[in-house]
């Protein structure tokens, strides 16, 4: 067969591109049990004080959930525990920090929505309640604002009896670089709601916050990708690696660039902005980016809405930070129905080749395991949020190429393939 090469064509970006300061990696946590799935995303700083608190509000969280779900099988219910987090980090004197917890069940009964805050002045090096950031002066605008806003949005579900009860010392508040956001969790003023609800306040409102009021600064793009020659005569895999990107994630492009080659990245939106450098070098060394959802709900358990919310807003922050908008959609835990599959534009790639780094914590089973499986066309999957898998593919990527192989993206397979079979009809 003669040899066709496929070049794929360059995504070029203009302009400068800005170094991202980022003062915060995101940690996550994803696992399949018995009888519960967990997915746990969380910022750590680099105040050892404030990753304490933060640390120990996740172990016993987790421990708790696993006692109290797994530990016990419901009848063909798996539980689901997600948290998710923002990360705010306000001209060097805040950071605010805020972990949404969501427990629901299979049968997409919500069980719990929990909201904790941490803000930390950098300056007095502690936790500051909402009571410090209102003057005496301001306080009863303040409540008056907090009331009519609540008024505002929620009207009709609002418990009057409750919303009089208020305790506006000890809200629940976090700091951005436009608001002031104040959470209910719904049974503190309401019976009705099963969600959290949430208002904004203008920082200007706030006397002692004015000053944090920052012009948002746009990103500039110059991003080229590297092009890739691929003889389509040779046999191919995919390597696929979900639920980054991680502190792991660079030295994973690294041995990938050293070997010349290419894999897919199906991440998470709520990690790309810790890691955006990742994310442009990932880009960068030619590789795919996919998405794997926001914040790693299980997807077919959500609305239609809220599938669409996971799905657009991972589009608009991998476009923002690499110009790229992602083809794929890989869905969390796998798991697939006609209603996520008609509710999107993106195709859905699952795997053929499971390396189940996850599971097995020898660097070696991880290789073993995955040389036995492939073939030409596999599609394989890893974690990019392992040591163990970044050590694996350290061995893993030179014996492929050994064994004949090319790594290549998803679309780089699938595009090859398009054209073996057009070759073979003419034939
Ligand atoms: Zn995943």
């Amino acid at each position: 067969m003669k040899k066709i090469m496929l070049i794929f064509f360059v995504l070029l970006l203009c302009a400068c591109h800005k170094k991202n300061e980022n003062n915060y990696r995101v940690k996550t946590i994803i696992e399949e049990n018995t009888n519960t799935i967990i997915a746990i995303n969380y910022p750590i700083t680099n105040i050892k004080k404030l990753n304490k608190k933060i640390q120990k509000y996740i172990d016993d969280t987790y421990n708790k959930f696993l006692k109290q779900y797994n530990e016990i099988t419901f009848l063909n219910k798996k539980h689901e525990l997600n948290i998710d987090y923002t990360y705010y980090s306000l001209d060097n004197e805040y950071i605010s920090i805020t972990l949404f917890k969501h427990i629901s069940s299979s049968d997409k009964e919500l069980i719990l929505n929990e909201i904790v805050n941490y803000n930390y002045d950098i300056n007095k090096k502690s936790l500051i309640t909402f009571e410090e950031i209102v003057t005496s002066n301001e306080k009863l605008q303040i409540k008056d604002l907090i009331k009519n806003l609540l008024f505002e949005k929620y009207g009709n579900i609002i418990d009057l009896n409750k919303i009089s009860n208020i305790n506006y010392d000890n809200l629940k508040f976090g700091i951005n670089s436009t608001s002031v956001s104040i959470y209910f969790e719904s049974s503190e003023i309401s019976n009705k709601y099963s969600d959290i609800m949430q208002i904004d306040i203008p920082l200007s409102h706030f006397s002692k916050l004015k000053d944090l009021i920052i012009e948002k600064k746009e990103i500039q793009l110059s991003i080229k990708p590297t092009i890739n020659y691929i003889d389509i005569s040779k046999p191919m895999i995919a390597l696929t690696f979900d639920d980054g990107p991680s502190i792991y994630t660079e030295e994973i492009l690294e041995t990938l660039n050293t070997y010349h080659s290419n894999a897919t990245f199906f991440v998470l939106g709520n990690k790309i902005e810790a890691h955006s450098g990742t994310i442009i070098k990932m880009y960068q060394y030619g590789n795919e980016i996919g998405n794997h959802s926001y914040n790693h709900r299980s997807l077919t358990k959500l609305s239609l809405e809220e599938q669409r919310e996971q799905i657009e807003k991972t589009q608009d922050i991998i476009k923002k930070y690499t110009g790229f908008t992602p083809i794929y959609l890989r869905p969390t835990y796998g798991s697939v129905n006609s209603k996520l599959r008609n509710n999107t534009n993106l195709d859905i790639v699952l795997w053929n080749v499971d390396t189940k780094d996850w599971k097995y914590k020898d660097v070696n089973t991880i290789v073993n395991n995955t040389l036995r499986d492939v073939k030409d066309g596999s599609i394989v999957l890893m974690h990019d949020t392992h040591k163990r898998t970044s050590e694996a593919i350290k061995i893993l990527i030179p014996k492929l190429i050994e064994n004949g192989y090319q790594l290549v993206t998803v679309s780089e397979l699938k595009e090859a393939q398009k054209i073996k079979n057009k070759i073979d009809e003419t034939r």
